[in-house]
């Protein structure tokens, strides 16, 4: 996972069986599929991995309660079936959580008993543990951060919890691991075309450097979230959108707020959604919203009332209320929601989260939507149809049982082995080694400069924001400390990969700027 080594590759390897587009979830699924097949693969991510949608969800595994209540039984069986192997193949990053529901009215004990006890019916033998109803004294004794007014008991139901930046940043490695190889940083500038006017390969530009390079392939993948219209556009400049985006913004709050291990489930806020708090590296998330926009950005930004939405719809079921100053970090992530078509008028399409697959004339394949949960399916899936269009030699899948790189089972949930796995082996090594890198980067937070360090050399790192944002997750976590961390990032970075100290001072300047979105003032 050397980037310098791997341009010298992409400069002499001429054809590859299949290029995937785009870096997150949907798109390193693909390429750990096609790879562990054996098909020569190369994954191009504009920017970092994960840097989109898939380092800003809520972190859950799941079958998706809320489709089972709208009926989507198809859907919630699916991901249920693919949450529980996202489990069993990745146990390092995926965690059993249990999840509360409080009750405050008499008849809701029993209705989501009745529910939940479907929802574990439905992932049979892949179940993680079965639903119960609760008093409101255990209720409260397992979620103390919970009001007691009016509470009169509650239900506990099992999901799955995970990190989903350091899941891709696995699933890179997996990929390395297969024979297959992913770039950061090279961005897809146009579709190669033959004589027939089949997708032929993909133009792409080092966005570090400005070189460019000219990827041969007989299936080219576009698996780029909400910027899938861009690549379509490319090859078909006239054809309809297909996406419209929908912000999902969370906030980061201290652990007290919620007081224990489990999670919180709220089924209803004011405008008809679920809001979840879930323990998360030590702190609670708190989310989400859904709020359509008119145009994608890879950094997008929290609106003002989302912010006061999440905070407002919280303090209805939290003891204390939390306000403004407790958020240590606000993100947000877009949803590639179905676009309205000709056909709608200007209503919106149902909103449906189940994935879309797109064969286009040429041959390009398309795939947005779907959920973290079931990306190796939606892999599968791929894989299978540019066999099908593309004309690859047909070979079995065989990710369902395959393990993902740091593969380590029974990790300590407190220990640096919950993210990487059995590579915590190699960091502790490093240290051991070198005889330095042991240091904190914050007095507050358990990061040492040794992960920073492991970043660069083994996880394909580039910059200041790489390592805070999704090796590390600091800012994701509490964004005025990863903004305290950054010199010292910065100047790890720039002894390991040479750069000069103007380069370093730039960094800690991009980086900052980048934070000030994570904050709420
Ligand atoms: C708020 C929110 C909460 C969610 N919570 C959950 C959850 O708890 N559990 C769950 O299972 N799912 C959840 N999801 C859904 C899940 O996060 C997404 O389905 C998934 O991350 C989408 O991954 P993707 O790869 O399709 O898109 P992305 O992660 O956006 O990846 C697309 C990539 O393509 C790259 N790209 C774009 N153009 C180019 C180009 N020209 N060249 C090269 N690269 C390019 C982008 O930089 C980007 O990194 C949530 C989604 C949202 C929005």
């Amino acid at each position: 996972m050397k980037r310098n080594k791997l341009l010298e590759e992409l400069s002499s390897q001429k054809d590859y069986d299949i290029v995937i587009i785009g870096g997150g979830a949907t798109g390193l699924g693909v390429a750990v599929d096609a790879a562990s097949r054996g098909y020569r693969t190369i994954l191009i991510e504009q920017h970092d991995f994960s840097k989109g949608t898939s380092s800003r969800s809520t972190k859950l595994v799941h079958g998706g309660v809320r489709y089972l209540a709208q009926g989507d039984v198809r859907l919630v069986v699916e991901a249920l079936r693919e949450r529980g192997r996202m489990r069993r193949n990745a146990p390092h990053l995926v965690k059993d959580m249990r999840f509360i529901i409080g009750n405050y009215k008499w008849w809701e004990r029993s209705f989501y008993t009745i529910g939940l006890t479907c929802y574990d019916v439905l992932a049979g033998k892949m179940g993680l543990g079965r639903s119960l109803p609760m008093t409101s004294k255990s209720v409260i004794k397992e979620i103390p951060g919970l009001k007691k007014e009016k509470l009169k008991g509650g239900v506990v139901y099992h999901d799955g919890q995970f990190d989903d930046s350091r899941l891709a940043i696995s699933l890179v490695q997996t990929a390395f691991d297969n024979g297959g190889t992913c770039i950061n940083y090279m961005k897809a500038t146009g579709l190669i075309k033959n004589a027939k006017g089949k997708v032929a390969g993909v133009d792409a530009v080092d966005a570090l450097t400005g070189t460019e390079y000219r990827i041969n392939a007989k299936s080219v993948i576009n698996a780029t979230g909400v910027f899938v219209d861009e690549l379509m556009g490319l090859d078909a400049p006239e054809g309809e959108k297909k996406v419209r985006p929908s912000q999902g913004v969370h906030l980061v709050v201290n652990k007290e707020f919620l007081g224990g291990k489990s999670a919180i489930m709220i089924p209803k806020t004011d405008d008809g959604r679920v809001l979840f708090g879930v323990p998360w590296h030590d702190k609670v998330v708190l989310g989400t919203t859904d709020t359509p926009l008119n145009h994608a950005e890879l950094e997008p930004r929290a609106l003002e009332e989302e912010v006061d939405f999440i905070l407002d719809q919280a303090g209805k079921y939290l003891a204390k209320q939390p306000k403004r100053s407790d958020v240590l970090s606000v993100f947000a992530g877009l949803r590639p929601l179905a676009a309205p078509t000709k056909n709608d008028g200007q209503k919106t399409k149902e909103i449906s989260r189940s994935h879309k697959l797109y064969k286009s004339k040429s041959g390009l394949i398309t795939i947005t939507g779907g959920k973290w949960t079931t990306y190796r399916e939606m892999a599968e899936e791929v894989v299978n149809e540019a066999i099908k269009t593309n004309g690859l030699p047909a070979k079995e899948c065989v990710t369902a049982d395959m393990r993902i790189h740091g593969y380590a089972k029974d990790v300590d949930e407190s220990k640096w082995d919950y993210v990487y796995g059995s590579d915590i082996e190699k960091i502790n090594k490093l240290i051991k080694k070198e005889g330095k890198y042991d240091a904190l980067l914050h007095p507050d937070y358990t990061f040492k400069e040794a992960h920073v360090v492991w970043a660069v050399r083994e996880e394909m790192a580039q910059t200041v924001e790489d390592v805070l944002a999704r090796r590390v997750r600091a800012l994701f976590i509490d964004a005025r400390a990863a903004i305290e961390m950054a010199p010292r990032v910065a100047a790890i970075l720039a002894e390991e990969l040479n750069k000069t100290e103007e380069w370093k001072e730039q960094q800690i300047q991009e980086f900052n700027e980048i934070a000030k979105g994570y904050f709420v003032s």
